[in-house]
């Protein structure tokens, strides 16, 4: 076993499998005008983030500390949109101070402090309205975000009141619109839906802003959390021929995804510190908890556990609930988990962990961020093994 194995809990990112996926989206956008950013949030390890800016992608960002790393990785300024619905002066200044592409804004009082800011700074900042579609995502209620009852993006009534003082914000570019529904969207009956309230909605805008020259439809792509191993790609031919179906617009369409490029490619690797009974139940107590892998504790996700190199062996196994070392009933990873017998020291992995793992990670319980492990550097370890 190679030394790093022992030194659990770690992320593993398997960069052959980005690439994959990478190539898969590239392939399904080629010749055409449809332009993807990589949504910062779902992963922000610097060794994938670089990777994805030697890509043909923008990035989207929803914080001054991510438009600094998207810059640090080396995305260009013109490329990163900045989204968010509490943007505060201070990432507006450093926003524009950076010349990044394109502001999506989500209510009346943000446009007018970017308009002020704009003017104090003398800048004239493209700005995209992020406008509350009403289309429901259809998936867990914590990543819905286009429903009117949600946080998200202009409602109707402060879109109608901006439609009247347009003209007042001389220090911005009102160029087009933004959307974006949910995550983990698996019908892509919702993104026809997205796509002909898209439809509804640019004449309206165009009545009153003029010709639109920017549309950007969001994220949401949901991935196989069930069975990584038979569908580690997701249908991105399907995804993007929805909206090439159903969009009856004239302008480049701009995608931010994030889960969908990068989820299948990340695992998380824990080491079972105690097997534990209370009475029918067995918990496999691991070294990894709920500030490495936040989505079982705050979705109730489902995330697919097997042992290490022993993904076949299911003879002679148990029922394990799989739990963290934190103190919170809600730290587990699995709940009646089949796996082959486990013992103190033997390492499980947790897949699909690419996206909305590390990135989330918290230092709750005095925890400290943990290391990463590329496929690139695993071959280099092994290399020198073998070499030794
Ligand atoms: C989170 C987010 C995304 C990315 O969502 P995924 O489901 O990971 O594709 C895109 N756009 C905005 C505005 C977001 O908040």
């Amino acid at each position: 076993m190679l030394n790093y194995m022992q030194n659990t809990p770690y992320y593993f990112y398997d960069l052959d499998l980005l690439n994959r996926t990478i190539n898969e989206v590239e392939l399904n956008i080629r010749n055409s005008a449809f332009r993807v950013h990589y949504a910062i949030k779902a992963n922000n390890n610097k060794k994938v983030v670089s990777f994805i800016a030697k890509r043909n992608f923008g990035a989207d960002c929803v914080s001054a500390g991510e438009i600094m790393l998207a810059l640090e990785c080396g995305f260009n300024s013109a490329d990163i949109v900045f989204a968010g619905v509490g943007k505060t002066d201070e990432e507006i200044e450093y926003a524009l101070l950076n010349n990044i592409g394109m502001l999506h804004c989500e209510g009346l009082e943000e446009i007018q402090v970017i308009n002020e800011i704009a003017g104090r700074l003398n800048r004239r900042p493209r700005v995209a309205l992020r406008l509350n579609p009403d289309v429901d995502a259809r998936t867990h209620e914590k990543i819905s975000t286009g429903k009117y009852e949600n946080k998200f993006g202009f409602s109707p009534e402060e879109f109608a009141e901006l439609t009247q003082q347009g003209s007042s914000l001389q220090h911005i570019e009102i160029v087009g619109l933004h959307f974006h529904v949910g995550s983990q969207i698996t019908d892509t009956v919702v993104f026809k839906e997205l796509s002909e309230r898209i439809n509804e909605l640019v004449p309206v805008y165009e009545k009153y802003f003029g010709t639109l020259h920017y549309l950007n439809v969001g994220g949401g792509l949901g991935i196989d959390y069930q069975n990584p191993d038979v569908n580690p790609i997701p249908d991105f031919r399907n995804y993007f021929e929805t909206f090439r179906q159903n969009l009856n617009v004239n302008v480049p369409v701009h995608f931010e995804l994030g889960r969908s490029i990068v989820a299948q490619c990340g695992s998380l690797r824990t080491k079972v510190v105690y097997i534990k009974r209370s009475g029918a139940k067995t918990f496999a107590v691991v070294d990894a908890g709920m500030t490495e892998l936040l989505r079982p504790a705050m979705y109730n996700a489902y995330h697919k556990i097997e042992k290490y190199n022993n993904a076949l062996a299911l003879s002679n196994g148990g029922v394990y609930d799989v739990v963290g070392p934190l103190c919170e009933s809600s730290d587990f990873f699995g709940k009646n988990v089949p796996l082959p017998e486990l013992k103190r020291g033997d390492i499980l992995t947790i897949r699909s962990c690419g996206a909305y793992a590390e990135s989330m990670s918290l230092n709750y319980n005095g925890r400290t961020k943990i290391g990463s492990v590329t496929s690139e550097h695993v071959l280099t370890q092994f290399r020198i093994i073998k070499v030794a």
